[in-house]
């Protein structure tokens, strides 16, 4: 899948779980919004409820009053008060469930309320009114009032009103408390849900990128490690596991470059093996003639000497300089080829040690002195080791002209390495050589020198070539040379 992908669906997942955080949120709202009508509404019915009862006392005082008094201020009030309590009455039997316990009782209610007024205070009130009015009539009123005022009955309807009334608030309180309860429920719930979700939001996209950013570093990490691979000469190095994602033309390109590094140098290492090869071989070959005209010479020499001129013999010993000198070049060439040939194992090699072994093989002219700084001891190939140090060494004393021929070898640790000087005071180098010296069979001039090849520099160069290490030459004509070279630790 693709890393795009990867992030859409990441992106799509987070958002899901925000909608779904949103939507649980809004039904639980809901369910505050519903509790806390509920409440309110619940409130409004206790609060009409009591003032129903409070207007049943007015009615009472207010009717007394006026039977005592004949005022008719005190029977306006019972009649507001009576009007309200059939407004109260309706409302009530809006706001309740007619077929609940609460709608049953509201209606027991209005026919005690309507029982009460219709034959007690309505009578007592319209037979006080006619008294007032005319006073024939007050024998009427005491004997309804009479009636009326001491059976007892009106008693008995008032306590049912007061008990109904007592049972419908109390329903009403209760149910009040448990709406209260499961509002503070729904609001804790919500609290907690939201809390919940909005953290598994958030771990849920710190997953995602975290997962996106290892699988992206994860593959850019394998193809860092090819091309420090590369790098390193290793061409056989290749990203696998392909996947199907944006870096995926990436990898292709990396492993395709990789495959035409390995195919070139498998080419390049295949035709220096041949010249390699080509130059040992010739080399074999020409030292047969070489052999060849010595021996003539020698010949000649041995069975003529009595008859040769002191300018033949000159010339004969012309010949076998130069023979000499063919072979040393023939001997150089085998050696330059040999170094891919030779398998050189690994040892630890004290290089204060080998350098005292170079200068045995040297043996070096009675006015040469070498200063020897202390040397590391190194786990490494002694034989390329002593190669470099033997050519570099004798340089130093075959191109040296002073009175006193002076070499100093001393070495600086790195981190990796260690970085040899060889310093000579010999005949120095022109800056514009410093290159060409390394070249095979380049010299400066010296090819009178029987010793000269041009092979020992290039033997020097191949070998750190080889090992990936850096050489330098620091030089002036007439002030001597500093050749350095660093090796690896291990
Ligand atoms: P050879 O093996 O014949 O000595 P090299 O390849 O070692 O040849 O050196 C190439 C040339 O570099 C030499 O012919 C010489 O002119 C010059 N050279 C090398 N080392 C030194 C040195 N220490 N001082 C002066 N010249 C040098």
């Amino acid at each position: 899948m693709k890393i795009s992908q990867y992030i859409y669906l990441g992106f799509i997942f987070i958002l899901l779980l925000f909608s779904a955080t949103t939507f649980i949120n809004f039904k639980l709202s809901e369910a505050v919004i519903e509790n806390t009508t509920f409440v309110s509404r619940s409130t409004e019915i206790t609060k009409t409820a009591n003032r129903f009862q409070r207007n049943i006392l007015t009615m009472v005082d207010g009717l007394h009053s006026y039977l005592l008094t004949g005022e008719k201020l005190f029977i306006l009030s019972y009649e507001e008060a009576n009007k309200e309590n059939d407004d109260i009455l309706r409302s009530l039997s809006t706001l309740v469930d007619q077929q609940s316990r609460q709608g049953k009782l509201l209606q027991e209610i209005k026919q005690l309320n309507d029982q009460w007024t219709d034959e007690y205070t309505e009578p007592l009130k319209q037979a006080k009114t006619l008294a007032i009015v005319s006073p024939r009539h007050l024998e009427d009123f005491n004997r309804v009032y009479r009636n009326r005022r001491f059976t007892g009955d009106e008693e008995r309807i008032q306590r049912q009103l007061k008990a109904k009334f007592r049972e419908f608030t109390t329903i009403e309180y209760s149910l009040r408390d448990m709406h209260r309860v499961k509002l503070a429920d729904s609001t804790r719930l919500t609290r907690e849900l939201s809390l919940i979700m909005n953290v598994a939001s958030i771990l849920v996209a710190l997953l995602v990128i975290r997962f996106i950013i290892k699988k992206i570093s994860r593959r850019i990490e394998r193809m860092n490690y090819m091309a420090r691979m590369i790098t390193e000469g290793n061409y056989d190095v290749r990203v696998g596991e392909p996947e199907a994602d944006e870096l995926e033309p990436l990898r292709n390109s990396l492993n395709h470059m990789a495959e035409a590094l390995s195919d070139s140098f498998t080419l390049l290492r295949k035709s220096n093996q041949e010249l390699d090869q080509y130059a040992h071989v010739v080399s074999h070959d020409l030292k047969g003639p070489l052999r060849g005209i010595k021996n003539i010479v020698t010949w000649i020499e041995e069975d003529h000497h009595h008859s040769l001129t002191p300018e033949v013999n000159n010339y004969l010993q012309l010949i076998k300089e130069r023979v000499h000198w063919g072979e040393s070049l023939i001997e150089g060439l085998l050696s330059y080829s040999r170094l891919d040939r030779d398998q050189t194992s690994k040892e630890l090699v004290d290089v204060n040690e080998l350098v005292k072994e170079v200068l045995d093989i040297l043996t070096p002219p009675p006015n040469f002195t070498l200063k020897l700084d202390p040397l590391p001891q190194l786990y490494t190939e002694r034989i390329l080791l002593q190669q470099v140090f033997l050519n570099l060494v004798s340089n130093g004393i075959k191109y040296n002209r002073s009175e006193r021929i002076e070499i100093q070898i001393y070495a600086q640790e790195q981190e990796t390495a260690f970085q040899f000087f060889v310093a000579d005071n010999g005949i120095g180098i022109e800056p514009q050589y410093f290159d060409r010296i390394f070249s095979i069979f380049q010299t400066l001039g010296e090819l009178e020198h029987e010793k000269s090849t041009g092979v020992g520099l290039a033997i020097v160069k191949k070998i750190l070539d080889n090992k990936k290490q850096v050489y330098q030459v620091l030089s002036e004509p007439g002030k001597g040379s500093v050749f350095s070279f660093t090796w690896p630790k291990s």
